[in-house]
């Protein structure tokens, strides 16, 4: 295992993007945490997903426990605040009745987890279930309310005419049928969790794939593998042609300094 001084540990980082055209229409970045989880389905290592699926109310998330790639893919996409997915886990198990689960998390959900398996406390039978892990890279998240005060106050958008919402090159994007709108971080600084300015974690260290834009060229994600399970889990969606790789190279895309 090889030690990133800023990024945990980790096995490889390597760019990389699903090779479906249906995932990467509605994934966020490279389609990785869809294409993973659907081989994940596919090959029976895990029996369900809790994503954080859309609810009846724009972008506000509402976690599902996906058990086909169609629920997978209606729940793609980063909804920029808080979907208690942690909390969804007992449901999948205990309501569900699934055995083997996977979730996907920012670095505190996932960081959070792992302190759950470590000391189960009222989640017995649930800690064990857990077969994969997928972190999400966050700088910050923010109240549903902020989201709609900035996007209404600060860019002139209503909740309801946006159709994507990202963060990258030091702005918000928020996205509509005509334009791609976007505002300097500063303007949203303010607006994000109290919590986010004391986080240590950007890169979901705990993950067993951790995963982000960040880094690679747009529509590519950066991934890092952190377990053997993650490890290998992904290897395998690679040699089966779900996912495709190049290597990594910041040059390409300053944003993350290896080595
Ligand atoms: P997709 O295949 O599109 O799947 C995304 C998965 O994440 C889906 O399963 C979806 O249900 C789930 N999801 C969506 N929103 C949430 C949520 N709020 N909580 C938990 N799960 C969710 N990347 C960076 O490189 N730099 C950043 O600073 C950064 N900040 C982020 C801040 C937030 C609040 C979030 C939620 C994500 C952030 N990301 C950041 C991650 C990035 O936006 C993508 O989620 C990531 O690259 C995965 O893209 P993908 O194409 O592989 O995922």
């Amino acid at each position: 295992m090889e030690f990133g001084q800023e990024f945990g540990k980790y096995k490889q980082v390597v760019c990389a993007r699903a090779t479906d055209k249906k995932i990467q229409d509605v994934a966020q970045d490279g389609g990785i945490v869809t294409a993973l989880f659907s081989y994940a389905l596919d090959e029976g290592i895990i029996e369900g997903a809790v994503v954080a699926g859309p609810s009846d109310e724009p972008w506000v998330p509402k976690p599902v426990v996906a058990t086909t790639t169609d629920e997978l893919i209606a729940a793609a996409g980063t909804k920029y605040t808080h979907s208690p997915n942690v909390w969804a886990l007992k449901e999948a198990v205990r309501q569900a009745g699934i055995e083997k689960v996977g979730t996907v998390g920012t670095p505190c959900q996932i960081m959070g987890i792992r302190k759950m398996q470590v000391y189960p406390f009222s989640t017995r039978f649930v800690a064990d279930k857990l077969k994969l892990l997928i972190g999400i890279f966050c700088m910050e998240n923010f109240p549903m309310a902020s989201i709609e005060t900035f996007t209404a106050e600060k860019m002139g958008l209503d909740i309801n005419d946006i159709t994507k919402m990202d963060i990258g090159k030091g702005k918000f994007f928020a996205e509509t049928a005509d334009d791609n709108h976007g505002i300097s971080l500063k303007e949203t600084h303010g607006y994000e969790q109290a919590g986010c300015n004391v986080c240590p974690d950007y890169v979901a260290e705990f993950a067993d794939v951790a995963t982000g834009s960040v880094g690679s060229p747009d529509g590519w994600s950066t991934v890092f593998t952190r377990t053997d399970d993650g490890e290998s889990i992904f290897n395998a969606a690679v040699s089966a042609g779900l996912i495709e790789t190049k290597e990594f190279d910041d040059s390409v895309k300053p944003g993350l300094k290896i080595g």
